[in-house]
């Protein structure tokens, strides 16, 4: 009897699973210990998350001087050291003005907690018909109901429930080469049916899961004056982008802008614990006043400990040179794959390194190729793509780009 394969539900999967799960005995720095034996390097840092690797002595001491004093406690009511620092520490580093944070505990319960935000601070302001969200089309903001009605509509892996999602507006995605139009389809949407939405919410940068697209800051910047313009708020999504990825802190740094609300998560404990947060300014808290939500885990003290080690690394370490020389390794060692004639772009920012192919890639073939190269990766569709740990060597990370040769070139 196989529990895994028959009894347990995978992330976008079934039961029974039809692929192979691969057994994760321990981790340590950028490895991954397999049971099957493989020791494999882990270009996804799970999912943008374990920016420090795995097993990192200063995180596990904070969490087990943590564990040693209070693991958990409800948060209404009551409070904790450990949620107070956090909430300094972000203050400080997350875009100006941006000071009133709601601690959450996943990602897409960031979003929902961001959307509801938006929603009540305009009924509470008088605009009741404010009750509509717009995004850029390829966007994806997580697997809750809120989040899915401003995920892309067709591409997106949620349309099955397109009948009972929120009806929202898609305007232009933003790409590289047309930054003037989509910011000219933005404007026009606001024109007309400005007074129907509450606020704009997209991923500054690059859209992640949605297609792994980079484009201009000028979008970024352009967004932000017509939110102003057309009394629009601006959600910016950093879940995945958020705490360095892109070679800045959060990605709103590229475009020097800040949202009115921000929502962080993934790398936000380095990966440790499940943990995320939607962060406004006073404007919004003053109008929004009472917030009805509530996790039973929310600012769960382990998941602040983690955070707090984790941006005080962070911070300690030279990670803006770090991320920099990443990017020129990515960009020099995966910009030639651009002549494979399988290949129809490759993308690279920060410590992001994305290989866009003609044709879907068979996820069961390439994964397999990818281990026998000591290397995991999670393809998907048209995507092979990398966000490794910022502790990675650079010999690491060249067997991670060679791993992607690999798979590219037997095509
Ligand atoms: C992963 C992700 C989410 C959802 O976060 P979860 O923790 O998986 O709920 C939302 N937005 C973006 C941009 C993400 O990358």
């Amino acid at each position: 009897m196989n529990i895994d394969k028959n009894h347990i539900w995978h992330p976008y999967a079934k039961i029974p699973n039809k692929v192979p799960t691969y057994h994760v005995d321990s981790a340590d720095g950028v490895y991954l210990s397999l049971k099957n034996g493989n020791r494999v390097i882990d270009g996804m840092s799970s999912w943008w998350s374990m920016i420090h690797g795995y097993n990192n002595s200063f995180i596990n001491n904070a969490m087990k001087k943590q564990i040693d004093s209070v693991s958990h406690v409800m948060f209404g009511g009551l409070t904790h050291q450990p949620a107070i620092e956090l909430c300094e520490k972000l203050i400080k580093i997350t875009p100006q003005g941006l000071d009133k944070v709601f601690f959450a505990d996943s990602g897409s319960v960031s979003v929902e907690v961001s959307l509801k935000m938006a929603l009540q601070y305009w009924q509470n302001n008088g605009q009741k018909n404010k009750t509509h969200f717009v995004t850029p089309r390829g966007g994806y903001h997580g697997d809750t109901f809120g989040a899915m009605s401003v995920c892309d509509p067709k591409k997106g892996m949620h349309h099955l429930f397109n009948s009972v999602l929120a009806k929202n507006y898609f305007v232009t995605q933003p790409k590289t080469g047309n930054t003037v139009q989509a910011l000219a389809d933005f404007e026009k949407r606001l024109e007309t049916s400005h007074s129907k939405i509450a606020a704009m919410i997209l991923e500054p940068i690059v859209q992640g899961a949605g297609g792994m697209n980079i484009y201009d800051p000028k979008y970024l910047k352009g967004v932000r004056s017509l939110c102003d313009k057309f009394d629009v708020l601006l959600i910016v999504d950093e879940i995945a982008t958020g705490f360095g990825r892109t070679g800045e802190l959060f990605g709103c740094n590229h475009a020097n802008i800040s949202p009115d609300i921000l929502c962080i998560g993934k790398a936000l404990t380095g990966g440790y614990m499940t943990m995320a947060a939607a962060i406004t300014n006073s404007k919004i808290s003053d109008t929004v006043g009472v917030l009805m939500h509530g996790p039973t885990f929310m600012a769960n003290p382990l998941s602040c400990s983690a955070a707090n080690a984790s941006i005080e690394l962070l911070l300690k370490s030279n990670w803006q040179k770090r991320i920099g020389d990443i990017q020129s390794q990515l960009i020099n060692e995966l910009e030639p794959l651009k002549d494979e004639k399988s290949v129809y772009d490759v993308r690279v920012i920060g410590a992001i390194g994305v290989v866009e192919l003609k044709e879907p890639l068979d996820m069961q073939i390439s994964q397999e190729q990818l281990i026998n190269c000591g290397v995991w990766l999670r393809p998907y569709g048209k995507l092979l793509y990398t966000m490794p740990p910022f502790i990675i060597n650079d010999k690491e990370l060249s067997k991670i780009t060679y791993a992607m040769k690999e798979v590219v070139i037997n095509q």
